[in-house]
């Protein structure tokens, strides 16, 4: 088995790790951007081949990873097809799916494309923040594009399963509104609520001093990389508008209970929301 991944950072360098561990006779080739996490790659014993270009480290791969932020993968597509086979299927780890399914139809009509996003991961950048365990028992949304069959897809399955990823089939718009809910608007409410306490802090930076666990936990994703959000909210930007629009109605509700001193429904939505929180899985 080849397998290329291009951008070696926190989720490629992960799946490259859980892959070498699983398949220590399988060929790994990765490009990155810079030259760091592919020699210390070299060093874990996680790649074979390296390089600063898409070129024919690339030729004839069984997989190709795309790992880079969601627009960037996109600007990769072209870049690969004179390296892909007919037995390459092409799949990506983006935040969104809607936009690369349609990039690569149009960039590549007959491929065999597996759209792919592993609901794992942390606001650590960087191959060295990467471990073969991060997507361990991570539900994995699967996206297949119409050029794939149904042994393809289940192969691709088979390898996801045994690096320790449960796979779940999703269309790509469904699964961009669903993320759009569950995890692209919480780091926008994380980002804001910092820029709220960094916009209306004292001179004496009290508020930056007093953020105790709660502020901390909540707020934890604002520290992701600025380049990766960046393009998942350009990328999902229809799902988001709508989302933040019931997301500022709903501040407004709170707020107006607030300012009408209606304790007995603020009570009411509190109570619903914490119920509904802790039927969640933990
Ligand atoms: P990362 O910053 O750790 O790695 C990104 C990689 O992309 C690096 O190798 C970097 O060199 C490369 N890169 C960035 N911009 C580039 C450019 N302009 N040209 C060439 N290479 C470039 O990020 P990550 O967390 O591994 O995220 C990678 C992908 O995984 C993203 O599409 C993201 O949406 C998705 N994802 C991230 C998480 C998470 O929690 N971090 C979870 C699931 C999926």
């Amino acid at each position: 088995m080849k397998i290329g991944f291009i951008g070696l950072g926190l989720i490629g360098g992960s799946i490259a790790k859980a892959v070498r561990n699983k398949y220590p006779d399988a060929t790994i080739v990765a490009y990155n951007r810079s030259r760091d996490p592919l020699i210390q790659a070299f060093k874990d014993g996680v790649i074979d081949g390296a390089t600063f270009e898409i070129d024919e480290t690339f030729r004839d791969c069984d997989y190709i990873f795309l790992c880079t932020p969601v627009q960037t993968n996109i600007s990769f597509i072209p870049k690969l097809i004179p390296y892909l086979s007919d037995k390459t299927v092409l799949t990506d780890v983006g935040s969104t799916k809607q936009s690369i399914q349609e990039a690569v139809a149009k960039a590549i009509p007959g491929a065999h494309f597996i759209g792919g996003h592993p609901m794992a991961g942390k606001e650590k950048s960087t191959y060295s923040n990467s471990s073969r365990e991060l997507l361990e028992g991570c539900y994995y949304i699967v996206s297949p594009s119409k050029n794939v069959n149904d042994s393809e897809i289940r192969d691709f399955e088979k390898l996801i399963e045994s690096i320790g990823c449960n796979p779940v089939t999703l269309d790509v718009s469904t699964h961009d509104y669903i993320v759009g809910a569950i995890s692209h608007i919480p780091h926008i409410a994380a980002y804001t609520l910092v820029k709220l306490v960094k916009d209306n802090d004292t001179p004496e930076e009290l508020m930056k001093e007093a953020a105790a666990g709660g502020f901390k936990d909540i707020t934890r994703v604002a520290s992701s990389d600025p380049t990766m959000w960046e393009e998942i909210c350009l990328d999902n930007k229809d799902n988001l508008t709508e989302l933040l629009d019931k997301y500022i109605e709903k501040l407004e509700e709170i707020k107006e209970l607030i300012s009408k001193g209606d304790g007995s429904a603020l009570h009411k939505l509190f109570e619903e929301a914490r119920d509904y929180r802790n039927s969640m899985i933990s």
